[in-house]
């Protein structure tokens, strides 16, 4: 099945740090894609800046390998990539310097949408702002994007936040959260909202409780100077996890648009309880035969950052009272695996024999690897021999289910790309949701930091440190197993 693309309006897109590892990596790979696709009209420009000195041709070039690196199969069709290539144009600029933006100034064009991917570290965001505005870049209906880390606490998030409000309304700000692009999560929305079947047993009459894991496999490699100073938990939890937690357990927004969808996943951050500090469990990959330890990678043999992290978090409305909401996340683990998981409570009373409760409800949403939606139902298992039950996935695996290898499905940077030049915030976080996440992430990380809480060593390839498992054991639970 092809799916069907709507090519968005003309756009000059400013990447500022265009010569970087996103934007070689992600940014224009995905771009690219889009190009190939048919959603990029003929006018549509992308503007590479950053403080190197060099020609569109010399950019160009730099592209072209990094769509050959990171494009994957698509970038073999050499004659699209030479006509996508074609819409690049470079600009040497320093965000806090003054050269280049006259040229730049002089290159946008009137009357097609204006989008600027604040591709750099947040220290440029203030600079670059007021450079677009002083030289008369930015129109009151461009559009900024920017990346996490969006703030490291709620003081540093607040003062960014004024920092683009200086210059920029809250309607021209995309603050990307790239697991919100994903194809599952929109799912995830369409199953919820689009049918009858889920919704009236979405509440603590019916779910027992919800898990939500994001694991890696990968250690913190060349990033460990960065991750050392943020950890799992402003890392991971404050933006990718939160984000999820609030698409499973919003109110349904009346109209599925960018304010409706905001306002009811803000009510659920407002909603979380405190955590109580044995509902935090900390762990640090320790060395194994063929890889460095956690410290050894990060280079700090006294660090106490949590390179995973587990938590249960309740919310405190009607629909989710007395719920718990189990987060875990880490690197190093035993298989690349993201999940969210609600487990049914058992049922009220079975008529048949054996144990009632292996035979619980799972609604599986799985975010990578093969993205899809499991239903898992209690069958009779198929033959003679009585009555004997098996659980059983209905699913929605979206590869299979939707086009061919799942190549029409565009990655999430491709599709909130396009969401910007639609002017669509919906799946991008608001400036009081991003604040009032870290208002709720704060007090925790003081706690442990208080108590000079010493993150628990566990074996890369493991599920994390033993403590994790405990923190559902000892209420009768168990983790789902993270395999790939
Ligand atoms: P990077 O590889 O270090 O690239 C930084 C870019 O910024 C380069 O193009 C650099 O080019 C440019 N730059 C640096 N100082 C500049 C200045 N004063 N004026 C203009 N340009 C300047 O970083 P990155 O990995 O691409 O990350 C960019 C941002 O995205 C960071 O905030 C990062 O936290 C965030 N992010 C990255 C990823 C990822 O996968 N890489 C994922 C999520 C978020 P010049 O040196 O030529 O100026």
């Amino acid at each position: 099945m092809v799916s069907r693309v709507i090519p968005v309006e003309p756009f000059d897109l400013v990447i500022f740090g265009g010569t970087g590892d996103l934007a070689r990596r992600k940014i224009l790979p995905g771009l690219f894609r889009r190009f190939r696709a048919g959603q990029m009209p003929p006018d549509a420009r992308v503007i590479g800046a950053a403080r190197t000195e060099m020609d569109a041709s010399a950019y160009r070039d730099m592209i072209r390998d990094g769509i050959l690196k990171f494009g994957g199969e698509e970038s073999r069709d050499s004659e699209s990539l030479e006509a996508f290539l074609q819409r690049l144009d470079y600009v040497a600029i320093d965000a806090t310097g003054e050269g280049g933006w006259q040229h730049l100034a002089g290159i946008m064009r009137p009357g097609v949408v204006r989008a600027f991917y604040f591709s750099v570290a947040p220290s440029l965001f203030g600079p670059l702002a007021e450079r677009l505005h002083q030289h008369g870049i930015a129109d009151q209906e461009a559009r900024i994007v920017v990346e996490k880390p969006f703030g490291r606490d709620l003081e540093s998030a607040r003062a960014l936040n004024q920092t683009l409000a200086a210059h920029f309304r809250e309607e021209q700000i995309y603050r990307i959260d790239h697991y919100l692009g994903k194809e599952t999560v929109q799912n995830l929305m369409a199953v919820r909202f689009g049918n009858v079947l889920f919704e009236p047993l979405w509440n603590n009459h019916y779910v027992d409780h919800i898990q939500i894991t994001v694991a890696e496999t990968v250690g913190v490699e060349g990033r460990g100077g960065y991750y050392d100073k943020s950890g799992a938990m402003r890392d991971m939890v404050q933006n990718h996890l939160m984000q999820l937690l609030c698409l499973i357990a919003m109110e349904p927004p009346f109209r599925f648009e960018a304010a409706a969808v905001r306002d009811e996943k803000l009510k659920v951050i407002h909603a979380l309880k405190p955590v109580l500090a044995h509902h935090i469990v900390r762990g640090q990959y320790d060395a194994d035969g063929d890889g460095p330890s956690y410290r050894e990678e990060a280079g700090n043999p006294r660090s106490f950052t949590e390179s995973f992290i587990a938590i249960r978090a309740e919310i405190a409305n009607w629909r989710w009272a007395g719920v718990p909401f189990y987060l875990r996340t880490g690197k190093k683990l035993r298989a690349r695996h993201s999940e969210i998981a609600v487990v049914f409570k058992d049922l009220p009373h079975t008529i048949f024999e054996g144990d009632q409760a292996r035979h619980r409800n799972i609604l599986s949403i799985r975010l990578q690897p093969n993205e899809g939606i499991d239903l898992f139902v209690t069958i009779k298992e198929p033959g003679p021999g009585g009555m004997r039950l098996i659980d059983r996935p209905l699913d929605m695996t979206f590869a299979t289910a939707l086009g061919e290898d799942g190549k029409d499905v565009p990655d999430a940077y491709e599709r909130l790309i396009m969401d910007v030049i639609r002017g669509n915030q919906t799946l991008f976080m608001r400036g009081d949701e991003v604040e009032a996440a870290w208002a709720w992430t704060d007090p925790i990380i003081a706690g442990w930091e208080r108590r000079n809480d010493v993150p628990k060593l566990y074996d890369p390839g493991s599920s994390g440190p033993d403590d994790a498992l405990m923190l559902l054991h000892r209420e009768g639970r168990r983790w789902r197993d993270i395999r790939g």
